[in-house]
């Protein structure tokens, strides 16, 4: 490939500091790239179709930064309902999860209930359609690479469309690839991210699309999203199935699927997972 495809777009993150910690900030084309802010991974492309509102770029580096809210503080494990189907508990079971390649035995190592993401993506045994779905994780406390490159993996809805999992605490990337973005999609409303190391939680109503008989759509696949409590995505349309760099084209066969995690090469803790399935009023 050729690397004026690939190039990566010459963004300077300056940080403020302001009071209570926090940062905002400033993006300058104007200025030289400090050494120490070299960017290992693209902050975004623009050599990418443009989504289908043609707003933007699929991760377009110039779209707005959600505006950071600090979520309240990190807590206990949230417990699961009566009705739910726990993914993810206590112990050392991993057996609701399988390797993605083969069905196989998941291999990520589990302790005392935190699974860490390893080599290969793993998913569910389990297929679901429309669900609820709580996630606890948590991105490595020892900061490492920047935009992409840190502390990134995803959730995976009806196996194909992702809610991304990143560490997007004072760590610019692409907006619509942020942690809790409908990946390639949309951005999250706000950046709630915790700091690294810190536990998190996604709390996502998931409803998966529906065809007609034809194979046609009769309603996206949606999702409502809350990341540690804020709400991220209010009953959002997928355009399509996620994809890096594009949007995948709708399949009857989206209507299920497993619940995938991903591995994208940093080591991603996770616990207490656990997901329900949704019906309509009075089923
Ligand atoms: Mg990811």
């Amino acid at each position: 490939m050729n690397t004026s495809a690939r190039r990566v777009i010459p963004v300077v993150v300056l940080s403020i500091a302001m009071a209570g910690g926090a940062t905002i900030r400033v993006l300058s084309d104007q200025q030289p790239q400090p050494q120490q802010q070299q960017q290992q991974s693209p902050l975004g492309y623009e050599d990418t179709p443009m989504q289908p509102n043609g707003k933007w770029h699929i991760h377009d580096p110039k779209r707005p930064q959600p505006r950071v809210v600090t979520p309240g503080p990190a807590g206990d494990p949230i417990p699961a309902p009566s009705d739910a189907v726990v993914l993810l508990g206590n112990g050392a079971d991993v057996n609701a999860w399988q390797m993605v390649t083969d069905g196989s035995a998941v291999t990520w190592p589990m302790k005392d209930g935190v699974l860490q993401s390893g080599k290969g993506m793993i998913q569910t045994k389990e297929q679901f359609s429309d669900v609820q779905l709580h996630v606890e994780f948590a991105t490595p406390s020892e900061v490492k690479g920047n935009s992409q490159g840190r502390g990134n993996s995803g959730v995976f809805l009806a196996g194909v469309f992702e809610i991304q999992v990143l560490d997007s605490y004072q760590n610019q990337t692409y907006p619509d690839g942020q942690a809790s973005a409908m990946y390639g999609q949309y951005p999250p409303l706000v950046n709630a991210s915790r700091p690294p190391g810190q536990w998190q939680t996604y709390d996502i109503v998931f409803m998966a699309p529906r065809f007609s008989a034809a194979g046609q759509v009769e309603r996206p696949a949606t999702a409502t999203v809350f990341h540690n409590g804020v709400v991220v995505h209010n009953a959002t349309p997928f355009w399509g199935p996620t994809e890096h760099k594009m949007i995948g084209k709708y399949l009857p066969a989206q209507v299920k699927g497993p619940v995938k995690l991903q591995d994208h090469g940093n080591p991603v803790r996770f616990r207490n997972i656990w997901i329900r399935t949704l019906k309509g009023y009075d089923e």
